[in-house]
């Protein structure tokens, strides 16, 4: 049967699962949409195999949800025949086949996408335009624009200018209840025995889709039960998980942001980050629909809960990307401490007498998931302790979580998590002793290291190689390069490193050195 033509082809990103996107308002048969599950987005690092399964059902669904609505859809599985695995290639062809003259696609995240597309556009025979996806709330230029001639960026003045810009908590000009930031009333100490609301799960059969990545020799990471996938996989789907959010985990949002208490890798966390990314849902959404929920309860609900959460999205989030657009490409390459290790093998597999780092690692590996203070402070704080190479750093999350698309990723691992572009993204390196994580949950106790020992056999090890880290660095930090300010914000570590005696010094440094010989069997 001879190919129906079609004059347009619009290309749709597994992340472009917009909805909404003007692309879809009328249907017109003479666009062809086209979406790809590829072996070049599949085998560009190890992922976890919840991504990729939630990744291709999503799609999935998206495209179908399409055709219903009387929409072509060309969609190529990781099977399909036709399918040659590659952007450019499978572009090409499809073209042709179709008699398009007009290409099509939205404003790819990921540098490496844009390259690549920007190089595809200019060899196809057809005209190309490039359309915005609609999703974010800022453009990729404004951060850099913002800070254009200032000393450094800071993440503070940009929400400031985020929460004016859009009037989210703005009574006139001014933040609603005088203060622009309550982290002061946040980030407490959860109680030692907590239980927070259980996460909302979905249930999916992927078995089907699970049997293709097999067959196909996708190699992943972590572990599955592909008849009971429990993350949203579609618009109305993200927006419930949003709706239990803020129904049941907001109203502690911000006071237990920061907690990390044994076996639950959810806390009050909204887990919106896949729908996000994927853009099922926007963020502009998600914070009108939290303020709305606020506003409804504003007893039950404190405005420093909410407040918290709209500076994750509308701050964080757009700050992240802000970055990631004005110091690309230099930023994948950036090694400030100079690190060459290797990641403990323990990160794949868990098996670790840490017990913050078995849970935070075996989460990970279960669920494709941890919150951020995980992330950012047990399995970032040891990669950077123990000197892992930031390329190695990199590419374990960006594999291993749901949510991980680079511009998102890289600035927060390679950049805040750690300190990689020597203070670009983050104000000074993001490391702890154990006395840290001692106080934001409750794994010491039932560890088999001790938090309060610095040195011998039972010694937590975060201690020693976070004097370790600070004594290798210094010269580093020292030199001038990194942030400005970074060595006052730091200086006290210092301090307290000199008054110590040159016995107590030389047996931390000794213990670490120790620590980092068997690192892969801590
Ligand atoms: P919540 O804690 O409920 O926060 C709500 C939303 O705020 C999130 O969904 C997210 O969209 C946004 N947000 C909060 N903090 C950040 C941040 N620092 N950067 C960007 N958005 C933020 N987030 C990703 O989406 N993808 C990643 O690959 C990713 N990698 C990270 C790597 C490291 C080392 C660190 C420290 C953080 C990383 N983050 C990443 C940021 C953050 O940890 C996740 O967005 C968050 O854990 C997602 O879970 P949640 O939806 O439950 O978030
Ligand atoms: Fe983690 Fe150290 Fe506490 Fe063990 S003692 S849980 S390694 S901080």
């Amino acid at each position: 049967m001879p190919t129906e033509k079609a004059h347009r082809v619009r290309l749709i990103l597994g992340d472009q699962l917009n909805a909404l996107h003007p692309w879809f308002k009328d249907v017109d048969r003479e666009v062809l949409f086209v979406m790809m599950e590829m072996r070049q987005e599949t085998d560009h690092v190890a992922h976890h195999i919840q991504k990729v399964l939630c990744f291709f059902a999503a799609m999935r669904r998206f495209a179908k949800a399409l055709e219903a609505r009387g929409h072509r859809v060309l969609y190529l599985t990781l099977e399909d025949p036709r399918n040659t695995q590659e952007l450019a290639s499978n572009l090409e062809w499809i073209i042709v086949a179709h008699g398009a003259q007009h290409f099509a696609y939205q404003l790819p995240d990921a540098y490496r996408l844009d390259q690549q597309l920007k190089a595809i556009g200019k060899a196809l025979r057809a005209e190309v335009t490039v359309s915005d996806s609609h999703h974010f709330l800022t453009t990729r230029k404004e951060v850099g624009e913002l800070f254009r001639g200032k000393k450094q960026y800071l993440m503070e003045r940009f929400y400031r200018h985020m929460r004016e810009r859009t009037g989210i908590l703005m009574k006139g000009d001014e933040p609603i209840g005088g203060k622009w930031n309550y982290d002061q009333e946040n980030r407490q100490r959860p109680p030692k025995v907590h239980v927070p609301p259980a996460p909302l799960f979905f249930d999916h059969d992927l078995r089907d889709i699970h049997a293709m990545i097999r067959e196909q020799g996708v190699r992943t990471i972590g572990t599955v039960d592909p008849q009971h996938v429990i993350w949203p996989l579609d618009r109305a789907e993200s927006l419930a998980l949003l709706d239990h959010f803020c129904e049941h985990l907001l109203p502690s949002f911000g006071r237990y942001q920061d907690a990390i208490l044994p076996g639950q890798w959810a806390m009050y966390h909204a887990r919106i980050s896949f729908s996000l990314n994927a853009k099922m849902i926007s963020p502009m959404e998600v914070c009108e629909r939290a303020v709305a929920v606020w506003q409804a309860d504003p007893k039950g609900i404190s405005l420093a809960q909410i407040e918290g959460f709209v500076r994750q999205v509308i701050g964080w989030r757009e700050y992240i990307r802000g970055l990631y657009w004005d110091r690309m490409p230099a930023m994948a390459d950036m090694n400030f401490f100079g690190h060459e290790a290797e990641l403990p093998a323990w990160y794949w597999t868990g098996e670790t007498d840490m017990a913050c780092l078995r849970d935070a690692v075996g989460g990970s590996l279960k669920h494709a998931y941890a919150h951020h203070i995980q992330r950012l402070m047990v399995t970032g704080n040891f990669a950077l302790l123990a000197g892992a190479h930031p390329d190695a750093v990199d590419a374990w999350y960006l594999g291993i979580y749901i949510d991980a698309i680079e511009w998102v990723e890289l600035p927060n691992t390679r950049g805040m998590s750690q300190f990689a572009d020597g203070g670009i993204v983050g104000t000074k390196p993001y490391v702890s002793s154990g006395s840290y994580l001692n106080k934001m949950g409750h794994h010491c106790g039932s560890c088999r290291y001790d938090v309060k020992k610095r040195t011998g056999p039972d010694a937590c090890p975060f201690n020693a190689l976070y004097w370790h880290f600070f004594a290798r660095n210094r010269e580093r930090l020292e030199s001038g390069d990194a942030r400005p300010g970074t060595m006052q914000r730091i200086g006290m570590v210092y301090r307290t490193w000199e008054k110590m005696d040159g016995g107590t010094r030389h047996a931390l440094l000794d213990q670490a050195e120790r620590n980092l010989a068997k690192v892969d069997r801590l």
